[in-house]
């Protein structure tokens, strides 16, 4: 009696068309709840399935969501990278060509001070290695120059990948070139300093400078009629008119190796500058030095008198080439700083 329900059976009947016979199943209860049971637990499982998945998919589309916006803004930042050091590579070659520039301005600097101090200039120094288009781009027209007021403008021309990197090959060539004109510009500033320096020392001891104020020539270098005699004869040197008392200054830097006194020059003292360049200074009224006083150009060793053999007030100065007497007057270019 207890399991009287399995027992009982269901029937199904199919009723394919009107002219076909009746189909009957007739199935046990029991079957029923069990097929009944399973495709309420492959319902389930499908649901469960099908729940999970959304949520699954769901999930991994927030997360392509996510990672879409970082790819995005990864994207941008890079971009904007990418832009930002095409500008950078335009200012280097704008860099580039105004180091050029200046570079050729200090050459140019170079020979004005060469030219100055009466070294030879160098024309014929290379120039700062240019590249063919440095400047501006092929097939743009992006202007590169120096634009130093603040209104700039004109048509927009974007720059292609290509072109920035030719103008970034461009522009490391010529670096690479200013690295050696700047280098090669070093030794040369060197050496030209270090001849003006020279020129400023040979300068400096020799006698260019006029021994009086008044630079007034009464009697100049050659054959000439002796005042005293009348008769033909040699001036070893060049007078200078000047009141009495009137300064005599050295002419170039030396060494006052004599002063004396004789009837013939009077007061007079003798400066050499180099080895055998010297000067001498006669008539004087009074003499300002000593022997063996280091004397600098332009310096006042005496006074202008008419001691010696001589007519009136006067300054007789001799120049010496290694004992002989020549012209001073070729010498006789530079003025004083305080005139
Ligand atoms: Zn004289």
């Amino acid at each position: 009696m207890k399991f009287k329900w399995k027992a009982k059976k269901l029937t199904l009947v199919i009723i394919p068309d009107a002219n076909q016979s009746v189909v009957r199943f007739r199935i046990p209860h029991l079957i029923a709840y069990i097929a009944a049971a399973c495709l309420a637990i492959l319902l389930l499982i499908t649901t469960t399935i099908y729940v999970l998945h959304s949520l699954q998919a769901s999930d991994l589309q927030f997360k392509l969501s996510g990672a879409n916006q970082q790819w995005s803004a990864a994207l941008t930042s890079k971009d904007k990278t990418i832009e930002q050091l095409h500008n950078e590579v335009i200012q280097l070659s704008v860099q580039a060509e105004q180091i050029k520039a200046q570079v050729e301005e200090m050459k140019k600097f170079e020979n004005d001070l060469k030219t100055i101090a009466g070294l030879d200039t160098n024309t014929t120094g290379k120039a700062v290695a240019s590249s063919s288009s440095s400047g501006a781009l092929n097939g743009t027209n992006v202007e590169i120059d120096s634009a130093v007021a603040s209104g700039v403008g004109g048509s927009p021309n974007p720059v292609s990948q290509d072109d920035i990197i030719k103008l970034g090959e461009e522009t490391l060539a010529s670096f690479t070139a200013l690295n050696s004109e700047v280098k090669d510009l070093q030794t040369s500033l060197t050496e030209t300093k270090q001849k003006v320096a020279d020129k400023q020392q040979l300068l400096r001891i020799t006698p260019t400078l006029w021994p009086t104020s008044t630079k007034l020539v009464t009697s100049t270098f050659g054959y000439r009629t002796d005042p005293f005699t009348h008769r033909p004869s040699f001036h070893s040197g060049i007078d200078f008119g000047a009141k009495a008392n009137d300064p005599v200054y050295a002419t170039a830097d030396g060494k006052v190796i004599s002063t004396g006194s004789d009837i013939y020059h009077g007061n007079n003292i003798v400066i050499e500058h180099t080895k055998g360049l010297r000067t001498w200074y006669m008539h004087l009224n009074k003499i300002l030095v000593n022997k063996g006083d280091p004397i600098e150009k332009g310096d006042k060793i005496g006074l202008v008198g008419t001691t010696g053999r001589s007519t009136g007030p006067h300054l007789h100065y001799e120049v010496l080439k290694n004992g002989e007497c020549i012209d001073p007057k070729p010498y006789l270019k530079a003025i004083r700083k305080d005139e």
